[in-house]
């Protein structure tokens, strides 16, 4: 089965989010638990989790259809020891967030040197944070998002997520995500059949699918390798169209919420409909 689906508004309450899925007519969707710019937010009540888990029954989303995201502010592997203890308490909260609404996987961005430290510095520290939290939360698997590598963000090199898997000490609690955009802007170039395979070969070997929790599809308005994280509505950037089709009847990406983060959420409905029109 393929869930197909988009990042959808939480405006009004966290329960919401499956109306607006149902509405595009979403098999999947992704939301923030929380008001994505700030560290903490106030503590979900009752009511919002109650609502959320009776809507999301009501429209047909399991655990597995639905990928939350973190605060864009959070950096687990941040050089500074202050802003590291920030992130982690944040973290922690969002894992937290998640358990009470039922949902099993929260994608995050890996985190960012900030050109203060080494690579392999920030790797660790980015493991060793998920290794604590894992330790005070029970069962959220944390999911890994592969990024450009815009700036100094880690993760845009699939050694990367396999260093921070290999680090973590219960493998049941990580997953990974991948982004088409970034990882085309990443250098790997899955716009040819070619590269395509390769790609997906290479991260077999290196990540394995068995990693695998989630998609983000989005094409990229820069060109391969730029390192530029800009996404772009399907179709109309340097992925073209290929690459959706060639996913969508790829099985490997069977069973995961696959999420549209276009620029223009009022295609998505559309958009939507046309992964579905390119099944086979
Ligand atoms: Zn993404
Ligand atoms: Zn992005």
């Amino acid at each position: 089965m393929k869930y197909i689906g988009a990042h959808v508004s939480i405006s009004g309450g966290v329960e919401n989010a499956p109306i607006n899925a149902h509405n595009m007519g979403a098999k999947a969707f992704a939301l923030f638990t929380k008001n994505q710019k700030r560290w903490f937010s106030k503590p979900l009540t009752d009511e919002n989790i109650f609502l959320f888990r009776k809507n999301c029954e009501k429209y047909g989303y399991e655990a597995g259809q639905i990928l939350p995201h973190d605060s864009y502010l959070i950096n687990l592997g941040n050089p500074d020891a202050e802003k590291l203890k920030k992130s982690r308490d944040s973290f922690f909260d969002e894992i937290h967030r998640c358990e009470l609404l039922g949902l099993d996987r929260l994608n995050f961005h890996p985190g960012s040197h900030l050109k203060q430290i080494p690579e392999d510095v920030c790797l660790n520290t980015i493991a060793e944070s998920l290794n604590l939290i894992f330790n005070k939360t029970k069962d959220v698997i944390a999911v890994l998002e592969n990024t450009a590598g815009q700036g100094s963000n880690m993760g845009f090199r699939f050694e990367h997520l396999q260093f921070i898997i290999n680090k973590v000490d219960d493998k049941s609690r990580i997953g990974v995500c991948l982004d088409t955009c970034h990882t085309f802007a990443a250098g790997y170039d899955i716009k040819t059949e070619k590269g395509y395979k390769r790609t997906f070969r290479e991260f077999d070997e290196i990540v394995g699918f068995q990693y695998l929790k989630g998609m983000h599809i989005n094409d990229s308005k820069n060109e391969l390798g730029s390192r530029v994280d800009r996404h772009h509505n399907l179709g109309k950037g340097f992925l073209g169209e290929e690459v959706f089709k060639r996913i969508i009847n790829d099985s490997r990406f069977d069973n995961i919420p696959l999420i549209l983060e276009t620029p223009d959420a009022s295609r998505y409905a559309y958009e939507i409909e046309w992964l579905y029109s390119l099944l086979d």
